[in-house]
């Protein structure tokens, strides 16, 4: 995928492709929900279907503003979720996602919310147009607040994890 796509001048454009970027956050998070529930992961399970909404509701609104008008046809630019580790690869193949542990899944959701806030931001300072870049500000804000609310549970996971690795009921390895 192109990371940067070209100058976005119009708020149809930009439309364009905020629906391609919501609606794969949607499918990926639908996914990684489901992958949760089969290891009975249920409170993370939660927020990804969470996510899922709150993506499902912004590529809505999208829709609504543009019901009607034809959408501009972009350069061909899928947003493609990619991991942390080899952003050229698909992490989400289904051997691999189903290996998946909790703080990997949490690791990929942040790490494709922070590219999406950085996508929306740069448009919000490049464009020329100031009621696109008033726009993509509002986007950035929005997935800036997915970017924390990730952050908080990769903190509280990371925090179980030592939690589980400093229990005295667990053979030591440093002996
Ligand atoms: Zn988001």
């Amino acid at each position: 995928m192109n990371e940067k796509p070209q100058e976005i001048e119009t708020v149809e454009e930009l439309l364009a492709y905020a629906l391609e970027l919501e609606e794969e956050s949607v499918d990926r998070y639908e996914t990684l929900a489901d992958e949760m529930e089969i290891h009975h992961k249920v409170q993370v399970a939660e927020l990804f279907r969470c996510l899922a909404e709150f993506s499902e509701v912004h590529a809505g609104e999208v829709r609504q503003r543009t019901a009607g008008i034809p959408l501009p046809k972009i350069p061909p630019w899928e947003f493609k979720w990619n991991c942390p580790g080899s952003p050229e690869g698909d992490c989400m193949d289904e051997d691999v996602s189903y290996q998946m542990t909790t703080r990997q899944a949490l690791e990929l959701a942040l790490y494709n919310e922070t590219r999406g806030r950085d996508f929306y931001a740069q448009v919000a300072v490049e464009s020329a147009n100031p009621e696109v870049r008033r726009l993509a500000m509002e986007m950035a804000d929005e997935e800036a607040e997915h970017v924390a609310l990730l952050d908080q549970w990769l903190a509280r996971e990371e925090m179980k994890e030592q939690a589980s690795e400093d229990d005295p009921g667990l053979p030591s390895m440093s002996d």
